[in-house]
């Protein structure tokens, strides 16, 4: 602007010189004409000058207030995101101090100060201490499993850079008990599963390689190792597709094909099929249905459920009799299956469910089981959204209890 000015008063000497030159007026007239210009000419100019000061100003004002608003947003949601992590976090600056932190009363001993917290002042249990302080000093990116509580962590801290130089690091635990667990329990089911299917497999090479000797020509052992090898062929034949449906049953997306069904009349079939064979044990079947009914449930599921729970009735039963009960309790429909057979202790009543678990290995191998029978039965019913439940007393009986939403 001041150049303006220095061109304002050069063009106002310049008009008066030529003015002078022209009409040759009054010296003092002339200096009036030119001071009065001069002085209207830079108050226009100052007047000029000063609004757009001014218009500078409040865009400036402006543009300083939307980038705070922009800021304060972004920070909104940046805490937005990081409090809905499940999971504690932190991020640390470059002096230690914590900037932004979620759920860390999960990895800390007492509860949290939030005030003036820093990657040392705080009370966090010793395994979770000692990764952020690694984490912090070594300025790399780390990964350790850590223990809290029983708990089980993936530690894992990522560093931060700004411009090429280290402003601090983030830092995660995320909970991998569950994972670590499911790990563990499928190790434990192949080692279970490899077990239960080398027995039969032992026993029939056994016995081919004998059938097979020279010098073997007793026809009464053959005809008794040849039934043998057929059992055994079968009870793998069962254990093979007892494993295939606990694992279809395992995945999340079980297909139930679903429809009213008339519970009674699956039991009726089931009795049917196996009333021989507690016929030959002694064993008497009765029927009491108080309710008819119609659950929403996959029927050739339940004929499953039914015919497992009564033919370890059976099995496991030396006479007496066994009672098939169906009712409605409150928002429930129920199924009951009552034995007087051998019971089950309180122990064993907490395993049965297990894969593989069996009271008597001996009996239950003889009886043909492959312990898999009731992990299946409740997947089933779990799937179905119900529940299984067992009360039994030794050498007095057992009663299965399924409860199914109607
Ligand atoms: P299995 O194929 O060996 O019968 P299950 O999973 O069906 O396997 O049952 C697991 C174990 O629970 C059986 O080995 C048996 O010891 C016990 N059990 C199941 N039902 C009964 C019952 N009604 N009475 C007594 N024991 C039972």
């Amino acid at each position: 602007m001041k150049l303006h000015k220095y061109a304002l008063i050069t063009v106002i000497i310049c008009v008066a010189a030529l003015v002078q030159s022209t009409f040759h007026f009054n010296e003092y007239i002339l200096l009036i004409l030119v001071g009065a210009s001069f002085v209207c000419m830079w108050e226009i100019l100052e007047h000029k000058d000063v609004s757009m000061r001014k218009r500078e100003k409040n865009e400036l004002q402006e543009e300083v207030k939307s980038t705070a608003k922009d800021a304060h947003l972004k920070n909104k949601q940046l805490l937005t995101v990081v409090t809905s992590i499940p999971f504690p976090m932190m991020l640390v600056d470059q002096f230690g101090n914590i900037v932004m932190h979620n759920n860390l009363e999960e990895i800390s001993n007492t509860n949290v100060s939030y005030e003036m917290i820093t990657y040392l002042k705080n009370n966090y249990a010793y395994p979770a201490r000692e990764f952020i302080k690694d984490a912090f000093i070594l300025e790399k990116s780390m990964d350790r499993i850590i223990k809290i509580d029983g708990i089980e962590y993936q530690a894992i801290s990522v560093p931060v850079t700004a411009k090429r130089k280290y402003s601090g690091c983030l830092v995660l635990f995320q909970d991998i008990s569950k994972t670590l667990e499911g790990e563990k329990m499928q190790k434990r089911f192949i080692a279970d599963a490899s077990h239960e299917l080398k027995t039969p497999i032992a026993v029939i090479k056994g016995m081919v390689e004998i059938l097979n000797r020279d010098d073997f020509d007793d026809q009464v052992t053959q005809r008794e190792f040849l039934e043998q090898i057929e059992m055994e062929i079968n009870r793998l034949d069962m254990l093979v597709k007892d494993l295939l449906q606990l694992s279809r049953l395992s995945m999340s997306n079980v297909l139930l094909k679903r429809e009213k069904t008339d519970v009674t009349v699956v039991i009726d079939t089931c009795v049917k099929s196996l009333h021989k064979k507690a016929e030959k044990k002694g064993i008497a079947i009765v029927c009491e249905y108080e309710s008819h009914d119609h659950v929403f449930c996959d029927p050739n599921r339940m004929d499953q459920v039914i015919i497992n729970l009564l033919g370890n009735a059976i099995d496991y039963s030396d006479g007496g009799t066994i009672t098939l009960r169906t009712k409605k309790e409150g928002i429930y429909y129920v199924i009951e299956v009552r034995d007087e057979g051998h019971g089950i202790s309180i122990k064993d009543q907490e395993k049965i469910f297990e894969r593989f678990y069996r009271v008597d290995n001996d009996r239950s191998r003889q009886s043909g089981g492959s312990g898999l029978g009731l992990a299946i039965v409740k997947s089933i019913i779990e799937a179905h959204g119900g529940k299984i439940e067992v009360e039994s007393e030794l050498d007095q009986g057992t009663t299965f209890r399924i409860l199914l939403k109607n």
